[in-house]
C-alpha cells in the first residue's frame, strides 16, 4: 500500500510540475507577443496622424482600431475623431 501511495504521489508531483512548466511558458510567449505587438506599433509622425477626421476616414471607422483611445500600429493616445496616412476601411 505504501508503495502505491509513493507511485501515485510522484505521478502527481510529477504531473504538477508538467502543468506549471507548460503554464509559465505559455505566460512567458503571451508576455513576450504582447512586448513585440507593443514595439512594432510606429510614431504618430511615422503616419502622419492628426486628432482631426479626413473626409469621411476617421479612426474609429479603421480596421486597426482598438477602442479605448488605441490603434493596433500607431503609439499613444488615439482620438476616435483622428487619421492617419495608413487609414484602412473596417470592414
Ligand atoms: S487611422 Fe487607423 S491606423 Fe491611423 S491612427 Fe487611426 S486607427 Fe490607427
Amino acid at each position: 500500500m505504501t508503495h502505491l501511495n509513493e507511485k501515485v504521489s510522484k505521478t502527481t508531483r510529477r504531473t504538477l510540475l508538467q502543468t506549471t512548466v507548460g503554464a509559465l511558458g505559455a505566460l512567458s510567449l503571451l508576455g513576450l507577443s504582447a512586448r513585440r505587438a507593443k514595439a512594432e506599433k510606429v510614431s504618430k509622425a511615422a503616419v502622419a496622424y492628426q486628432d482631426s477626421p479626413k473626409g469621411s476616414q476617421r479612426c474609429d471607422d479603421c480596421a486597426l482600431w482598438e477602442g479605448l483611445n488605441s490603434c493596433k500600429q500607431v503609439e499613444g493616445a488615439i482620438s476616435p475623431s483622428g487619421w492617419c496616412r495608413i487609414w484602412t476601411k473596417a470592414s
